[in-house]
This record gives structure tokens, sequence and C-alpha cells, in this order.
């Protein structure tokens, strides 16, 4: 057997002795999805200065907000339109299995609610820009339809509700990550027995503690990623490879 199928059936035999599998992914879980990292050499931050995307410039300029109506509509922050991908769905089978306890995600893409993990199975610690809330009365809209109020003469949507204005549902530089996400996803590492890492350089704070606590509180800590990553000295199993080639064979070997 070669080194990588040795490594799944390894994963797969963790899996089938743990109890609460908690699933930690990353921008690299969805560039099979067509979903660009950020850091990367096309990545967003190449092509657009950070500084427009603070809370403090989105609340106090007009063409920031601009900026980011366009690039949800039809630029590159518009996620609605992709799909997920094997990855996404292995790990929507691992549900199916009794063993998932849940999955942290520092991406804001939706595609795992998109392959039918149900909202409180998804900690999504950085939002959702697959959504957009109302700042004056808290409502929700997913993204296709907003970006579908966008008009010739509207260049910026407001809430259908009570006409308040509206903000992608993501974490801007300059705001919190939002609490209970945190400290529900904090709990869940420190109680679970297994936390596997897919498609995350771990380098973004304070996300990546979340791998961190579930090691230190006795958890095997399993890494699938190209390239390196932060705590790749801690992972009881480092995979290096494609998040969609490997976590399909992991869950199809749990079976077995
Ligand atoms: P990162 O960009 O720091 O790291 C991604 C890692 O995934 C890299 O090491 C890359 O080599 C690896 N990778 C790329 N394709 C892969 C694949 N197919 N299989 C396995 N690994 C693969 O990502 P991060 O740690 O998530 O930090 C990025 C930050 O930017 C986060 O805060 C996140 O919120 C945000 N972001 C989100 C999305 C999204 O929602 N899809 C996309 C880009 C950035
Ligand atoms: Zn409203």
């Amino acid at each position: 057997m070669d080194k990588l199928k040795a490594q799944i059936a390894e994963v797969a035999d963790l899996i089938r002795n743990s109890e609460k599998v908690l699933v930690f992914t990353g921008a690299g879980i969805s560039t099979e999805s067509g979903i660009p990292d950020f850091r990367g050499a096309d990545g967003i931050w190449s092509k657009y200065d950070p500084e427009d995307f603070t809370i403090q410039k989105f609340m106090s300029d007009k063409r920031a907000r601009k900026l980011h109506w366009d690039l949800l509509s039809d630029g590159d922050l518009s996620m609605f339109k992709a799909d997920p991908n094997p990855a996404h769905h292995a790990i929507t089978e691992l549900k199916n299995t009794g063993k998932l306890y849940g999955v942290v995600t520092q991406n804001v893409d939706g595609l795992h609610q998109k392959a039918g993990l149900p909202d409180e199975m998804v900690l999504q610690l950085h939002g959702d820009l697959s959504h957009a809330r109302c700042l004056d009365c808290g409502s929700r809209f997913p993204m296709q339809t907003v970006v579908e109020w966008i008009g010739a003469d509207i260049d910026e949507p407001v809430c259908e509700n009570c006409s308040g204005m509206l903000k992608p549902d993501a974490v801007l530089f300059g705001e919190q990550l939002p609490f209970e996400v945190l400290s529900e996803a904090e709990q869940r590492s420190r109680d679970c027995d297994l936390c596997i890492v897919l498609g995350s350089t771990l380098s973004v704070y304070p996300a990546s503690l979340i791998p961190r606590y579930a090691s230190e509180g006795g958890a095997k800590l399993v890494i699938i990623n190209l390239g390196p990553t932060e705590l790749d000295s801690w992972a009881d199993i480092r995979i290096e490879g494609k998040a969609g080639e490997i976590m399909p064979e992991i869950v199809a070997g749990v079976g077995k």
C-alpha cells in the first residue's frame, strides 16, 4: 500500500473509533468549486485594497459600498454562484454516519449548507457572503435575491421590510467575530475527540486556535492541505493533497 492510501485508511480508522468528529475548513476546501484563496497570486488582495473592506469604510463611504455590491453581484465575491465540490459532499456524508460533531469554517461562501448540512452544524466564524443582513431590523436575505434588486438606477440594495441599510453578512476588517459562534466553536473543539482540518494555512487568528484547542484537549489532529500549515508539527496525521480527492476516499473508507 502506498503512503497516501495508508494515511487515508488510518484517518478512516480514527473516525470509526471516534464519537465526536469536528471538521475545520478554510479557503482551500472551496478552490475546487472555483473560489480562489484570498492570499494566492490571483487572490483578492492582489487586486483590491483591503482598506476598502473595513466596517468603517463600508458604513461611511458610498463608493466602498458600491464596490462591495459590484463584486458581490458579478465579480470576485459572487460566491453564491458556486456549487459545493466532493469535499463538501463528503463532509455531509460524514454527518450521516452520526460521527460529525460540527463544522467550524473560516469560509464565507455558504457551501457547507448548500451541500446539505443544517445551519446548526456549521459554525461560520467569519460570517457568510451568501446572505445579506439589514442593519436596522436584522432581516436576512439570500445574496442571489439581493443582487437582483440592484438595477441601472439602484447602486445600493435596501431592506425589503424596512428600507434599512443592508450589509453583506460576512465579518469585515475591524468587526468583531460573532461571539456566540466563536464560543460554541471553542466549546466543541475542547470536547471533540478528532479534529480534521481541510484547506487552511491555519494562519488567521483567532480561527486557528480551534484545532489548537482540540489537540490540547487530547483530540487527534488530522491536517489535509496543499502546502504547509502553521500546525503541521502538531498533526497526528498530515496529508498533502487536494481536499476534494482525499476527503471522499476517507469517508468511503469509514464504512469498510
Ligand atoms: P488560506 O488562503 O490561508 O489557506 C488556504 C490553504 O488551502 C493554502 O495552504 C492552499 O495551498 C490550500 N489549498 C488550496 N486548494 C486546496 C485544495 N484543493 N485542497 C487542499 N488544500 C488546498 O485560507 P484560510 O486559512 O481559510 O484563510 C483565508 C481567510 O480568507 C479566511 O479568513 C477566510 O474567511 C477568507 N476566505 C474565504 C473564502 C471562501 O469563503 N471560500 C475564500 C478565500 C478567503
Ligand atoms: Zn430591515
